[in-house]
């Protein structure tokens, strides 16, 4: 049994988290002292001289006003122990004595994904077979590239022959064909019936889940004409091409010890740095780093240095995998390659201890893309130079907290001899610390992270409000309207605190904030946390009114934006917008005198 068996429901994790004392376990990694409501202590998560870290046993909350870690208890364990959500649960669980039911009802789709690691694992022995015999084409080809036969084992490395029917001839006694087909080890027929052999003539990768269980392959060609050169397995029930990472299970122990993890692109890349000594290294198979991989990774370290090919495919990859990097906040470092040379190249000419001082020496990511687009390189047009600087500041967008990224273009200003303010000028110069760390996954590089991270100050304003609790709940969700709210974490938790209907009631915090997401705890810790006076009725009055205006505000600009379209085509419905818009005018008189124009 592992924690993955677990049966973790909301009721559940509601039981362990009001069972669970926030301040004891926080205090095992800080000291903490009682402030008022609150407990204070230094940031565990980043290096501080003064407190700004405060932790809440009453609402289970935690929060960093230095560097914006923050969520639950859960969430803290899980950070502090890098553990994933099961395992921080499961440890939780057995230090306060909460039992948590095990799955026991299995459905037929659960014995089919047994079935089917079933048939991987005889899949995988079978092709491990065959490279240990005598005279193996795979192998033969595995000891001209040098790579060491005790390797051959350790990675589980096989060889698929050269034949349409040998893994159907092996296994297709003990399990029927069409699992054999679901599982990507045969390819159905494109006409007819029957199918053939996937994989043929090809030395296997295999890859494995976080488990160490067989999910899939990836086969090189062992021919010089084979075609495509690279196959992976489709995808299946229990193979997802965008969340596995190939080498993650074995490097799991390495990454947590060097506290770094090395990412590549492909499997001989993977295998160069292994024989370098580089453990903690992963591949994203061949392909770009996605979201999802950068997403699992960060759980596990948030160090990471990219050794991706020397030639400009690979560079243009680099700049991919670091904008996905520097979205889930990881501090990234890019080895340098020789022009045109991949890992297993600069083994073959350099030696492993060559190799792996290119890791240890990679610069951080920035210098590196300095390097690389060289928007200080003498001689270049302004326009030039003014493009390759677009192309930084497009990485540099990426990262979440605006501090951070005001840091990195501090540097970049030093570099490329531009003032900072003329650099930072298209970024709205807010420099106040940023109440969350983003963790928008999927959208790097672009405006989306930027707006996740920052609440309009009013809709802020009514999360407070919202989480002093008090008599003033039920009046605000009763007369607010949703059409008010812009940001969709405010809209998320206003639906929450809705849909639990007891509005008047105290508010039950750890309860109520179990339906939301983790990051959206994160983002909702720094306002909950925030110390500021209780709201009064006089306040309450106002902040709805101030929700209101800026609605008001930003109907009436985009009717003004119509009219404008209207006067210039000269459209029959500018009159119906007149109306409407002096409409507006009128009730935004009754809440107030609209907010001072600038410019
Ligand atoms: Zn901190």
């Amino acid at each position: 049994m592992t924690s993955s068996d677990l049966d973790i429901t909301d009721t559940v994790l509601a039981e362990l988290r009001s069972a669970s004392d926030i301040v004891q376990v926080i205090g095992d990694h800080t000291t903490l002292k009682k402030a008022g409501r609150s407990w204070k202590g230094l940031c565990p998560f980043h290096n501080e001289r003064t407190p700004s870290f405060t932790v809440d046993r009453d609402k289970g909350l935690y929060h960093c006003f230095g560097c914006g870690a923050g969520g639950d208890v859960i969430r803290f364990v899980r950070e502090i122990d890098r553990l994933d959500f099961p395992e921080a649960v499961e440890a939780l669980a057995s230090r306060f004595g909460v039992t948590i039911p095990r799955r026991q009802r299995r459905g037929p789709r659960e014995d089919r994904r047994d079935t089917l690691y079933e048939v991987l694992a005889a899949a995988q022995r079978f092709y491990a077979q065959r490279l240990s015999r005598p005279g193996n084409a795979a192998a033969k080809y595995l000891v001209e590239r040098g790579v060491p036969p005790d390797m051959w084992t350790t990675l589980g490395l096989g060889h698929a022959p050269d034949a349409w029917d040998s893994i159907s001839q092996a296994l297709s006694g003990a399990y029927p064909e069409d699992l054999l087909i679901e599982a990507g080890l045969l390819q159905p027929r494109a006409e007819g019936k029957g199918a053939y052999d996937r994989f043929r003539d090809r030395l296997l990768f295999v890859l494995k889940d976080e488990r160490g269980r067989p999910v899939g392959f990836g086969g090189r060609a062992l021919s010089p004409g084979g075609e495509p050169k690279y196959l992976n397995s489709p995808e299946s029930p229990v193979f997802s091409k965008k969340r596995l990472l190939y080498g993650l299970f074995e490097a799991r122990e390495a990454i947590r010890r060097t506290d770094r993890v090395v990412l590549v692109e492909g499997y001989f890349d993977h295998l160069a740095l292994a024989r370098a000594g580089v453990a903690e290294t992963v591949a994203s198979m061949g392909t770009a780093l996605t979201p999802e991989q950068a997403e699992k990774l960060k759980r596990l370290c948030p160090r990471a240095v990219v050794c991706y090919d020397g030639d400009s495919a690979g560079r243009k990859a680099t700049h991919g995998a670091l904008q996905l990097l520097l979205a889930q906040g990881f501090e990234a470092r890019v080895a340098r390659l020789p022009e045109g040379e991949d890992p297993d190249d600069l083994l073959a000419r350099e030696g492993p201890e060559a190799l792996a001082r290119r890791i240890d020496e990679a610069p951080d990511y920035l210098t590196w893309v300095l390097e690389d687009v060289r928007p200080d390189e003498p001689g270049i047009a302004s326009g030039e130079k003014r493009e390759r600087i677009a192309r930084i500041q497009e990485t540099l967008a990426a990262i979440p907290d605006r501090v951070l990224r005001y840091e990195e273009y501090r540097k970049l200003a030093r570099a490329v001899s531009v003032p900072l303010e003329v650099l930072w000028g298209g970024e709205k110069a807010n420099l106040r610390p940023e109440m969350t760390r983003s963790s928008s996954v999927g959208t790097p590089g672009n405006t989306a992270v930027l707006s996740a991270v920052e609440a309009p100050a009013v809709e802020t304003r009514l999360l407070r409000f919202l989480t002093a609790g008090g008599d003033h709940n039920s009046l605000i969700l009763r007369t607010l309207n949703d059409d008010f709210l812009t940001d969709p974490r405010v809209k998320r938790v206003v639906a929450v605190l809705r849909g639990a209907g007891q509005a008047s009631e105290p508010i039950d915090f750890q309860g109520q904030i179990a339906h939301l997401t983790d990051d959206e705890r994160t983002f909702i810790s720094g306002i909950a946390l925030d110390e500021s006076p209780e709201p009064t009725e006089k306040g309450v009055d106002q902040l709805l009114k101030d929700l209101e205006k800026k609605y008001l505000d930003r109907e009436s600009a985009e009717i003004q934006r119509a009219i404008d379209q209207a006067v210039a085509a000269a459209g029959p419905e500018l009159d119906e917008l007149m109306r409407r818009k002096s409409e507006i005018s009128r009730r935004r008189a009754d809440l107030g005198r609209p907010p001072q124009w600038k410019g």
